[in-house]
């Protein structure tokens, strides 16, 4: 193994996670849950309309049966009435007995057109209910056709991203032989998503515990001959090239530090993510991370943790000067005097952090928004959602 297979297996694992974010999203877009709620209102609607459309069938049948039975008797009536006037009988009493018939038989067909025309009324009611369910049933196969067409897109674009991602995977994926490829995946699936981790000073940048100097001293001196792996997490280690250990202590001046505290809930489980760099390489060379959970309690408890950590990691560097880069403009506008700090909670972090930060000579304090400092928040979210998933 060479210590370009190692860095190659690190790419491996970055577009891995890339890939592993985009299928993720591909599921859970915002748009499907919508989608199965207009689905689910669909289905309640054609079955009221069923159910509307059963009860308007039977008054429709009842309507016409009142009909035909009124058309019946009104054909009967006509026939009696035509024999009446045909002179087939001059007896009075005869006559009298075959109008009074005739009257009857009118009488019966008015009666039957009178049900039938509250039947017709109750019937064309029902015709209104069914009509408005279908309209409303109409409106939502509209809503469905277009978060089905919003799905697609997303899909699409997802798609695009993930073949990008493919493709830069199989490169980097090239360059990795065979077997370590297939160690490191058996080790990610075992490992909630790390099969590699960079070694920085003594430290797995997977799971943050220290593995004993003398054997991260002869990790680094093989450069990637002999494969080693993290004894806490089992990820496949990868030192920093040409970073002899000792080395880091004599030339850090100047350190870019980027912190993020994150609490879901606030107050609730909490995490905090830091990042720091040395500043005078191009690119800046990463030297430390912190990510861990920190229990209950609020974002800006989580905030002042974050820079804590982060300045506690790299404090044995004797850095001279400190650029600080944080989201939470809380931290910044107070550790610049600008805001006053009046929680009791926070004295006390605010007192660390200004104490450790008094060990440089110049501190350039600044706040960024979170799109910038993606790599501190990315970590906090690591951190809770390796808590979560216990
Ligand atoms: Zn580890």
């Amino acid at each position: 193994m060479s210590t370009d297979q190692l860095e190659a297996l690190l790419g491996v694992q970055e577009h891995d996670t890339a890939r592993d974010r985009l299928r993720h999203r591909r599921l859970t877009l915002p748009e499907r849950g919508e989608l199965e709620a207009q689905n689910a209102k669909l289905r309640g609607l054609e079955a009221q309309a069923s159910e509307v459309r059963g009860r308007r069938d039977v008054v429709l049948a009842d309507e016409r049966r009142l009909d035909d039975e009124a058309r019946t008797l009104g054909a009967k009536a006509d026939e009696a009435d035509k024999h009446l006037y045909s002179g087939s009988t001059n007896s009075p009493r005869e006559l009298q007995a075959m109008q009074a018939d005739v009257d009857m038989l009118r009488r019966q067909r008015s009666d039957l057109e009178d049900q039938e025309l509250e039947v017709m009324e109750a019937r064309e009611t029902l015709d209104g209910e069914l009509a408005a369910l279908e309209a409303l049933a109409a409106a939502v196969v509209a809503e469905i056709e277009r978060l089905q067409g919003l799905i697609a897109v997303a899909e699409g674009e997802i798609d695009a991203e993930l073949a990008v991602e493919d493709a830069a995977w199989a490169t980097q994926a090239g360059i990795v032989p065979e077997s370590l490829l297939a160690d490191y995946q058996r080790r990610r699936a075992q490992n909630k998503g790390a099969g590699a981790a960079r070694l920085v000073g003594t430290s797995c940048t997977a799971c943050h515990l220290s593995v004993p100097s003398t054997e991260a001293e002869q990790i680094r001196k093989s450069e990637g001959v002999n494969i080693a792996y993290c004894d806490n997490c089992g990820a496949i280690l990868v030192p920093f090239a040409g970073n002899e250990p000792g080395a880091d202590e004599e030339k850090v001046e100047e350190l870019i530090l980027y912190c993020d505290g994150g609490s879901r809930g606030n107050p609730g489980p909490s995490a905090i993510g830091a990042v720091v760099f040395d500043a005078a390489t191009d690119p800046p060379t990463l030297i430390a991370s912190v990510s861990e959970c920190i229990g209950i309690t609020t974002n800006n408890v989580a905030e002042y943790k974050a820079l804590i950590g982060g300045l506690d990691a790299v404090a044995h560097l004797h850095a001279r000067i400190v650029h600080v880069r944080a989201d939470s403009l809380l931290v910044i506008k107070q550790l610049r005097g600008e805001w006053k700090v009046k929680h009791t909670n926070i004295k006390p972090l605010y007192a660390e952090a200004r104490a450790l930060l008094a060990a440089y000579e110049i501190v350039d304090l600044q706040h960024v928004r979170r799109e910038l400092n993606t790599e501190a928040d990315a970590l906090v979210n690591q951190a809770l959602d390796a808590a979560d998933s216990y």
